[in-house]
């Protein structure tokens, strides 16, 4: 991708999300991120917060567009707070052996239980 194309990708299931093209329980959105419950939940709260831009992990995210990185862990701290007691884990898996398996970066909202050292 060049700096001229547009971030999505048509055969990418969250660019899809993104575009209304499939439906998402969305629960809080900014101008450049969604967050929408994960629909296999692994806690009481458990929702996914994604940049509406196709990046393929966090590091990929981190390098080309910072500023975006930190809109996606303002919503996931928005979330929290009205989601929970504002107390929240924010898991990034990257790589298919560390657990990803949607290749658009997305950060987990883990929250409303007592969490114990192993990721949910
Ligand atoms: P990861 O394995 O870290 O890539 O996380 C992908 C997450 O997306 C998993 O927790 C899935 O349960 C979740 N997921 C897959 N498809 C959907 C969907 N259509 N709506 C909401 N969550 C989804």
């Amino acid at each position: 991708m060049t700096s001229t194309d547009a971030r999505t990708d048509p055969d990418c299931l969250f660019c899809r999300i993104v575009a209304g093209e499939l439906p998402a329980d969305v629960v809080a959105t900014s101008e450049r991120s969604i967050a929408f419950r994960d629909i296999d939940p692994q806690a009481p709260v458990h929702v996914l917060v994604v940049p509406r831009d196709h990046h393929g992990d966090i590091a990929q995210l981190a390098a080309a567009d910072p500023e975006l990185l930190s809109d996606v862990v303002a919503l996931a701290d928005e979330v929290a707070g009205d989601q929970a007691d504002g107390q929240f884990r924010l898991i990034f898996n990257s790589g298919p052996r560390a657990g990803q398996s949607v290749f658009h970066v997305h950060g987990h909202v883990i929250a409303g239980a007592e969490l114990g050292w192993t990721p949910a």
